[in-house]
């Protein structure tokens, strides 16, 4: 990403750099990382670290970033992950550093580390199966034990950890573990496993392995195997980082990243957890890793969101070490800031009433014209047709209104937006009493005039039903209904609209020309967005990305 597009603000890792730029801790390098795991789809806590990560690499003159799998879980994770995880970091606008890494890549060095440690004396072979090694692990309070293997030679562990490699054990019948400290207040330096049998194909190493590293051996050894200078996480590996440093003190990798800590994002009314969003996926509560009721990069796409939106939430609620839940409309906040100056207004009747303009000539019709945005001259203008019969938005319209209701009323005038001020003579019902069409005339001199000696306060939008092209509308919200649904049942809080699908909506003309992923203000109704699978010429479907009004700027401004 081009430097100048978006500096961060900063916070206490910038000042942690900077000092270490300033001591040329790292000869002057800033090289970070992200390593996700590629078990799922990204979702917007990623998001945030992405931001940082990369962030940080393209403000710094020497920054690096590297895009990391880290694939030591074959069980977990497959190769549509890797690919989907590679596109949704590009559409967020960054660029790795040279190939994708894996993890997986450095297997083979990784094992010999392994055997540098052993050789050492600083890990064995251990045959307690996993109930015996709860067990002995002790708890917070209690110190742990050793186990009855930790005395085994060099050779003895050195040999059986090579059988360990060439298949000849069952899954769960060895592991090989970290020998530091059984009593360590720390469980986590409790001769962790760092390596198990697991006798599983691999996604990027086939069937070369039946043994694969633990994760905390396997991340800082690769942090140091790529030279990063600062290895960003999230505070749950605080505990971990003591062995993060052990491993990294006690085999030779050539250098020692360091591990620093930031709160994650936790965002309201939703769940930024992947094995929590993939239930919600294999439960079918939603359509796959996509909907765009889901908090994914991916899902957030399709709803409409920009990359721009989303960097700019992320450099809004900062990096800090506090753990706290995000108001989701401060999200919503930061779409709608980007599309208000951007996206280009139309006009769409999502529940059309007909109304016919009994004084305007049949055969006649009018282009009107009317500027793509009211605020920038310079997106142009579009052409909107004007006839005897217009579509206008069934809730614009009420037969016995309440005082103050400024809409559609029997007698009632109203503007129809870009157009003329109509009044609504007659209300036709068929013999079941079903509203059918409202007779209407219309004041040809009001157009962009106000009528002379009264004053018509209601605006509705409207298409012309010859001229309309139909289309698919999807009114999404908030798939739960409260602030925090990570609870252990979700399914009693799901919003039961948080998907409204809406056929036989009608749309303005040019909107037949919409491209997948187009965005557009429909006037008075929020911001939508193309869909960029299910819409086509034959079928435009629209997303609702958000409804106009904004509650979070609102509160803001309260709080001043
Ligand atoms: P999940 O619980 O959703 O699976 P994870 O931490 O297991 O998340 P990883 O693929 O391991 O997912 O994450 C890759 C990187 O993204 C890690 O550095 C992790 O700390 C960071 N990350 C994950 N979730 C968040 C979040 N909610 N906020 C900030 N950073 C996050
Ligand atoms: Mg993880």
């Amino acid at each position: 990403m081009n430097n100048t597009e978006l500096v961060s603000k900063s916070n206490f890792i910038r000042n942690i750099i900077d000092e270490d730029l300033r001591t040329n801790k790292n000869d002057g390098q800033v090289i970070t990382r992200f390593p996700p795991e590629p078990n799922g789809y990204l979702h917007i806590g990623h998001a945030k670290s992405i931001c940082l990560n990369f962030g940080i690499a393209a403000d710094y003159p020497n920054g690096r970033c590297n895009l990391r799998f880290d694939d030591t879980n074959p069980a977990k994770e497959s190769p549509e992950y890797v690919k989907a995880i590679c596109e949704d970091v590009r559409w967020l606008g960054f660029q790795w550093d040279g190939e994708v890494k894996f993890a997986s890549d450095y297997f083979d060095r990784l094992y010999a580390f392994a055997i540098e440690l052993i050789r050492a004396g600083k890990a064995y072979v251990c045959s307690l199966d996993s109930e015996e090694m709860r067990e002995y692990r002790g708890t917070l309070t209690q110190a742990g034990q050793d186990s009855p293997y930790r005395n085994r030679s060099v050779e003895e562990n050195l040999a059986l950890f090579e059988q360990m490699r060439s298949g000849q054990f069952a899954d769960g019948e060895h592991v090989l573990r970290a020998k530091i400290d059984m009593a360590s207040p720390n469980l986590n330096m409790r001769d962790p496993a760092i390596y198990r049998i697991k006798k599983m194909t691999h996604h990027q190493t086939g069937d070369k392995w039946c043994i694969y590293p633990m994760y905390d051996f396997t991340h800082c050894l690769s942090d140091a195997i790529e030279g990063i200078t600062h290895s960003l996480c999230t505070l749950e590996f605080e505990d971990h980082r003591p062995l993060y440093d052990w491993v990294l003190d006690n085999v030779d990798a050539g250098c020692h990243p360091q591990q620093i800590e930031f709160a994650r994002l936790n965002l309201s009314h939703t769940l930024t957890s992947k094995r929590k969003l993939k239930r919600l996926i294999d439960d079918k509560i939603v359509n796959g890793w996509d909907d765009p009721r889901l908090p994914t990069v991916s899902g957030l796409r399709r709803r409409g969101y920009t990359p721009a939106a989303i960097r700019n939430f992320c450099d809004d609620i900062g990096v800090t070490r506090s753990d706290g839940v995000v108001d989701v409309a401060m999200l919503t906040h930061n779409i709608r800031a980007d599309l208000e100056t951007t996206a280009p207004r139309a006009m769409c009747v999502l529940a059309p009433l007909k109304v016919v303009i009994t004084n305007y000539p049949e055969d006649r019709v009018e282009q009107l014209s009317s500027p793509v945005h009211p605020e920038y001259p310079d997106m142009g203008t579009r052409t909107l047709p004007f006839s005897r019969e217009l579509y206008i938005e069934n809730d614009d319209f009420m037969e016995n209104p309440p005082s103050k209701y400024f809409r559609l009323a029997p007698g009632k005038e109203v503007r129809l937006r870009n157009a003329y001020v109509i009044r609504c003579d007659q209300v036709i019902r068929d013999d079941q009493g079903q509203l059918v069409e409202l007779h209407c005339t219309y004041d040809d001199k009001t157009l962009g005039a106000n009528p002379v000696g009264r004053k018509v306060k209601g605006v509705v939008h409207w298409v012309s039903v010859d001229h309309a092209v139909p289309c698919e509308v999807r009114l999404y919200d908030q798939l739960f209904t409260l602030g925090n649904p990570d609870v252990d049942d979700y399914t009693e809080n799901l919003n039961p609209d948080s998907l409204v699908t809406l056929t036989g909506c009608q749309a303005e003309p040019g909107l037949s020309s919409a491209q997948p992923e187009q965005r557009f203000q429909f006037e008075r109704l929020g911001y939508f967005c193309c869909d960029r699978y299910d819409s086509s010429v034959d079928r435009l479907v629209f997303n609702r990305t958000v409804t106009l009004r904004d509650t979070w700027a609102k509160m803001q401004k309260k709080a001043k």
